[in-house]
């Protein structure tokens, strides 16, 4: 049987996974952490957003993060410390304003087949992942917002999603425990919320049912070709220091598929191939909700503040999610305090009756790449692939590039390996 190896158990490679094993490929998924999903498909936002399909190469976009750039608590920070790898990844960034229409309109289709294809992964699975249909609301706080939102919009249209405009009466309808002032919103019916990480943990378990082997605590260093297909070499992760690590271990595969969130770039610089993912760091809160009048004044349609770049979702009756920020830090996982308080601030404002007293913190790393769509398909050599890049949307979209990935690894490599009949 062809035996495909999987780099990374997040989102990614664990639905990667998942469409390779139900093509009838053996499969090993390999990743440094003990469990699936415990990087960046740990506490993200909840949302699956074709409505926040819009990508962000815009000039409005550098003018504002410059503006932004003088405050500490502004939705998006920059260390102006200098980095080949970040002054390379904007540069790429502003050359793609150029593709703004065409990828956002591309980014809204991907994300309308991702969803069938979660919703049917998990139904077929019977994954229990907090899902909530509700829709999700956008609201803007003045006319200039809302009018920007209206050419936005268009484009969402232009991708196949249903979208409408509602005034702020029909806001305090659809979301009765919003408690501010508001010139309009956009109202997406289809969109849902759900736990990432309970959804990428079912899933990973399904895939093990199915005959996948996981390798946890693996800390892959090297991946080299020979043989017709490729050795990956790891290490025992975890090791305290002093610790004799464990002698590296290897496996041999067909092809190799890189799910490795913000650590694709170095897997593909070892690979031939260049693909720029950046850690753009976010942060979220999730407030528990343990009194029934927590619970009732939290909301259950998950909110979109455009301004502040905040979402949020509903999980199941006692946590509510609420995320945000973006921040150009490195590799810098350090949770901030002052990053925190304005997610705080902001929960406090919109629902004033919602109790933030248990409140847990978390940051993560968006593996972003300059023009703001996923890699996904075939790398220079030949029998490597990869499913990466997906920024602030891996939730929303990997249930469609998982597809096209395993599509793209079945045109080169037939799950079943055919043997060349001997010469005569
Ligand atoms: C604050 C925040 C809010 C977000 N909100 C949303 C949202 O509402 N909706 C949405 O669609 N998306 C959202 N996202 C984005 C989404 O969470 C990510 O795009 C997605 O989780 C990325 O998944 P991944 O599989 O690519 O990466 P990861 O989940 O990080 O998985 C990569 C895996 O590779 C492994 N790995 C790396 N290096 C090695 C190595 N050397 N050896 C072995 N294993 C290795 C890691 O351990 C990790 O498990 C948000 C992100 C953040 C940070």
């Amino acid at each position: 049987m062809t035996h495909i190896a999987v780099i990374g158990a997040g989102i990614t490679g664990v639905t990667t996974a998942y469409a390779l094993a139900q093509r009838g490929y053996r499969v090993t998924v390999l990743d440094r952490q003990r469990y699936a999903a415990m990087e960046t498909s740990f506490a993200n936002g909840g949302q699956l957003s074709a409505c926040n399909a819009e990508v962000w190469n815009k000039l409005s976009t550098v003018m504002q993060g410059l503006r932004w750039m003088m405050r500490r608590d502004a939705p998006l920070l920059m260390n102006p410390k200098p980095s080949w790898h970040k002054l390379s990844w904007m540069a790429e960034f502003v050359r793609e304003i150029a593709h703004y229409r065409a990828n956002t309109v591309e980014t809204v289709r991907l994300a309308l087949k991702a969803r069938e294809a979660l919703f049917a992964m998990a139904a077929a699975e019977g994954i229990d992942f907090d899902l909530k249909t509700r829709g999700i609301l956008h609201f803007y706080r003045d006319r200039a917002n809302f009018e920007k939102a209206t050419a936005v919009n268009a484009l969402l249209r232009e991708g196949g999603l249903e979208r409408y405009a509602v005034t702020p009466e029909e806001i305090r309808a659809i979301e009765p425990t919003l408690a501010g002032t508001y010139h309009g919103g956009y109202f997406t019916p289809s969109d849902a919320t759900g736990d990432i990480h309970k959804f990428t943990r079912g899933l990973a378990a399904a895939c093990a049912r199915k005959g996948v082997r996981f390798i946890q605590d693996a800390d892959v260093a090297t991946i080299t070709s020979g043989e017709g297909g490729y050795a990956v070499g790891w290490r025992q992760a975890g090791h305290l220091t002093g610790h004799a690590a464990e002698a590296p271990q290897s496996l041999q595969a067909d092809a190799v598929v890189i799910c490795a969130g913000c650590a694709s770039r170095h897997f593909a610089a070892m690979l031939g191939d260049r693909v720029n993912v950046y850690p753009v760091k976010g942060y979220s809160i999730t407030v528990n909700l343990l009194t029934p009048e927590a619970q009732a004044a939290a909301p259950e349609v998950s909110i979109l503040d455009e301004a502040a770049k905040i979402v949020t979702s509903r999980l199941g009756d006692e946590r509510l999610r609420v995320a945000g920020t973006a921040e150009f830090n490195g590799f810098n996982r350090d949770i901030r305090h002052d990053r925190i308080q304005p997610l705080v601030d902001w929960t406090r404002e919109q629902f004033p009756r919602v109790d933030t007293d248990r409140v847990v913190a978390w940051s993560g790393l968006r593996p972003m790449l300059p023009n703001m769509l996923p890699k996904v398909g075939r790398g220079r050599r030949p029998g490597v692939f990869y499913n990466t890049g997906h920024g602030h949307l891996g939730w929303t979209l990997s249930g469609a590039t998982a597809e096209l990935v395993a599509g793209a690894i079945a045109a080169e490599h037939a799950p079943e390996r055919t043997l060349l009949p001997l010469a005569a």
